[in-house]
């Protein structure tokens, strides 16, 4: 069976693909020939998942699933959320990202937060939402190098340190994407 996963990242698509093994055909949007930037308009995950989905669907009438996914930070009242990946603005890196949410929790003794991936897939004119949560605490301070985003200061409940100082292997048992990845490969399985 052939599905689009709407994303371009290497890293997304190398974790789905040995997720799903050989039984599904997991296509890029490079694959398929979309070169465009794929629309995301909403203010919400779960709308700008299923419309990243449904436009891929649409033109091309394939099968196809996307995910967002934003930090949800309760002493924020849950920024930056969908925004998570522009937090400091347009043409801002992570460091800037992080920088900012350090500063606006500066004072703030509540460091709760979660990651929260959304996909959705869209088959044969239908579509299902799929939903992964990690939950944890923002550090006062960066730890770690390895991979990407918030993860040298985010600290998931029940470890004693940050994503960044995690292999991949063990961020992928227990993340947010990881989670919604794993509902989302039990419910194709049951498809085939
Ligand atoms: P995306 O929807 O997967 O592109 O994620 C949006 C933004 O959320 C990214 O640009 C990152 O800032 C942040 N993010 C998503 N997943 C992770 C993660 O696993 N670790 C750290 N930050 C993440």
């Amino acid at each position: 069976m052939e599905l689009v996963f709407a994303t371009n990242n290497p890293h997304k698509l190398t974790e789905i693909r040995q997720l799903l093994k050989e039984r599904f055909v997991v296509k890029s949007l490079a694959d398929i020939g979309y070169f465009e930037e794929i629309p995301e308009d909403y203010h919400s995950l779960e709308e700008n998942a299923s419309q990243k989905a449904w436009t891929i669907y649409n033109r091309y009438g394939i099968d196809c699933f996307a995910d967002d996914t934003g930090l949800e930070v309760e002493a924020l009242g849950g920024e930056p959320g969908v925004f998570s990946a522009r937090y400091a603005g347009p043409g801002n890196n992570a460091d800037d990202n992080i920088a900012k949410l350090l500063s606006r929790l500066a004072e703030i003794k509540n460091r709760k937060a979660r990651f929260r991936t959304v996909i959705s897939l869209v088959a044969e004119g239908k579509e299902w939402l799929f939903e992964g949560i990690v939950e944890g605490t923002i550090l006062t301070e960066k730890w770690g190098n390895n991979g990407f985003g918030y993860d040298p200061v985010f600290c998931p409940a029940g470890f004693t340190s940050s994503f960044a100082e995690m292999d991949l292997d063990t961020k992928n048992k227990i993340s947010h994407r990881g989670r919604a990845f794993e509902k989302l490969v039990s419910y194709l399985m049951t498809r085939r």
